[in-house]
C-alpha cells in the first residue's frame, strides 16, 4: 500500500499544518496495519530530521487520552538521554508504550511490558531501537563491572560474540560498536520471539509485526533494519 493511502487513513493522526489535538481513538488504531504503522514512524523521523515536526498540543493529547489509551506501537529502545524515541519519530501523547532499559536489552519484565502492550492493549508494532554511540555497548565490549550494571551488560556480550567485523574490536571503534548495537537489536528481536510465545503468535498470525531499527545519534536518522 502507498503513502497516499496511509496518509488519507490516517490523516486525522498525521495531519499536516496544524496542532495534533487528539490521541488516537480506538477507531483510528483499529483501522491501522502493521505496515502502515511502520510507514508513520518513518515518516514522523523525516519530520524529526528535517526539522518539520508537528505542532504537538499535548494538553490536548492528554484530556483526550485520559479516558483511554490506543497506542499503535510498542517500542523498546535505550535510556540514553540523546534518543527519546517519542521525539525523534515525532509522536505525541497515547501514541507509543515506550520501554527504555540501558542496552534495550529484551529482559523478562521487558517482554511482559510488551506483551502488556500488545495483546492486551492492542498495539500492532514491536519496535527494537538501538542507536550509535551507545554507552551501554561500549560497556560490554569493555566488561565493564559495577553493581548491578553488570548482569545487565553480560545481556549484552553474546550481540559482541555475533558480530563479524574486519576491524578493530574496540569500544574506541565507532564502527565497531555500531555493529555491534545492530547485533544486539537483531539479538533482541529473537528473545522477544522465542521468549514470548504470546508475541509470536501474534506475528505469525499477522496480528502484530516485530521489526528492529537503528538511530544515528549524528544525523538523527531512524533506520529500519531488513
Ligand atoms: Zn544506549
Amino acid at each position: 500500500m502507498g503513502v497516499g493511502a496511509v496518509t488519507l487513513v490516517a490523516g486525522t493522526w498525521f495531519g499536516v499544518g496544524q496542532a495534533e489535538a487528539a490521541a488516537l481513538t480506538q477507531a483510528q488504531r483499529d483501522a491501522l496495519t502493521p505496515d502502515q504503522i511502520i510507514e508513520m514512524m518513518k515518516k514522523g523521523n523525516e519530520r524529526f530530521r528535517s526539522g518539520k515536526m508537528k505542532a504537538q498540543d499535548f494538553l490536548a493529547q492528554k484530556r483526550a487520552s485520559a479516558a483511554g489509551q490506543y497506542p499503535a506501537a510498542a517500542i523498546l529502545s535505550c535510556i540514553d538521554s540523546r534518543a527519546p524515541a517519542e521525539i525523534i519519530l515525532d509522536m505525541g501523547i497515547g501514541d507509543t508504550f515506550n520501554a527504555r532499559v540501558a542496552g534495550n536489552i529484551a529482559n523478562q519484565d521487558m517482554l511482559g511490558s510488551l506483551e502488556f502492550a500488545c495483546a492486551v492493549e492492542g498495539a500492532k508494532v514491536v519496535l527494537v531501537m538501538g542507536h550509535t554511540a551507545c554507552g551501554a555497548i561500549k560497556g560490554a565490549i569493555d566488561n565493564v563491572q559495577l553493581g548491578n550494571l553488570t548482569g545487565l551488560l553480560d545481556t549484552i556480550k553474546p550481540a559482541i560474540a555475533a558480530t563479524q567485523y574486519a576491524g578493530e574490536r574496540s569500544s574506541k571503534n565507532a564502527g565497531f560498536v555500531e555493529a555491534v548495537a545492530r547485533s544486539n537489536v537483531r539479538l533482541a528481536i529473537d528473545t522477544i520471539r522465542s521468549g514470548s510465545p504470546t508475541l509470536a503468535d501474534l506475528e505469525k498470525t499477522g496480528k502484530i509485526k516485530i521489526v528492529g531499527s537503528m538511530y544515528n545519534l549524528s544525523n538523527g536518522e531512524v533506520t529500519f533494519l531488513t
